[in-house]
């Protein structure tokens, strides 16, 4: 546990000199960033971008969850990890990575699957959760123990060329309200299955970073109630609005979901980040 005093060292003074000269972030929103604590579920291709500007950035506490492995095909686009780190914990080369860029920074690693038994554990200790998974099921069970948890998810998501990427803060929609339910199992292809532009989730990724800096700092607006859609073929941004389902089966006005559900049997394998 890294002990935080109320002022800035002198290292610390340097480090972040860039963003104290900002009038939003300052002395002041400099130390709500080091004080903070943010959970980026899984060390994948968003993940990995995510956490590492967030370090950069001097967010105090990074829970990483992610149970694999480096495995060689990651390093296309998984920028925490080297290629001396192929066989080792993601969670594990992620921490290291970190650590030599920012020593400020704590990282707690889970080395676990995020399933409905640990979810809600794990994140009662963060501020807000960074969703960088790449599978239904647990973008399901991160939407969940956010609303139920009352915590906001700074969400993304990538597809081949393309990517998403919202915030959704307690009271104001998730991401059941936009697709109340997961897709039959089998009907989505997988990373792996469909392929993925490297570059992609290095930018939806940072973009998720930026929305939670943002909303630590209480700077400009946020995504809330807006979804990104990115096409990196067309290097084209659109904005479409989103808003609050009432019918929300868990953040609705009579929500039918009340605990977490794992799909996992139903569509593959939950934690995983690709
Ligand atoms: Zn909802």
């Amino acid at each position: 546990m890294i002990t935080r005093p109320k002022t800035l060292s002198e290292e610390q003074i340097k480090r972040y000199s860039r963003h104290i000269i900002l009038s939003q972030v300052g002395g002041k929103g400099q130390r709500k960033l080091l004080e903070a604590k943010v959970l980026v579920i899984g060390a994948g291709g968003l993940g990995c971008p995510a956490a590492l500007y967030l370090a950069a950035a001097g967010v105090g506490k990074i829970g990483i969850v992610d149970f694999d492995l480096v495995d060689l095909s990651n390093l296309q686009r998984q920028v925490l990890h080297h290629t001396h780190d192929v066989g080792r914990p993601k969670v594990q080369s992620a921490s290291e990575t970190i650590h030599d860029m920012n020593p400020d920074v704590e990282v707690v690693q889970y080395r676990e699957p995020f399933t409905s038994k640990n979810a809600m554990d794990i994140i009662c200790g963060y501020d807000m959760v960074l969703d960088g998974t790449d599978n239904f099921p647990t973008r399901y069970l991160v939407n969940d123990a956010c609303v139920l948890s009352n915590k906001p998810n700074v969400y993304g998501s990538i597809y081949r060329f393309e990517g998403m990427a919202s915030v959704f803060l307690p009271g104001k929609g998730c991401y059941r309200c936009l697709y109340p339910v997961p897709p039959p199992p089998g009907s989505v292809p997988s990373c792996q299955e469909a392929g993925v532009f490297g570059v992609l989730p290095g930018i939806i990724g940072v973009i998720q970073a930026t929305e939670a800096i943002k909303l630590i700092i209480g700077a400009g607006d946020s995504l809330c109630n807006q979804l990104l859609v990115y096409d990196a073929l067309e290097m084209e941004f659109r904005k479409v609005k989103l808003a609050k389902n009432k019918a929300c089966p868990v953040c609705g006005e009579h929500p039918t979901i009340t605990s977490l559900v794992d799909y996992e049997q139903l569509c593959g394998f939950p934690g995983a980040s690709h």
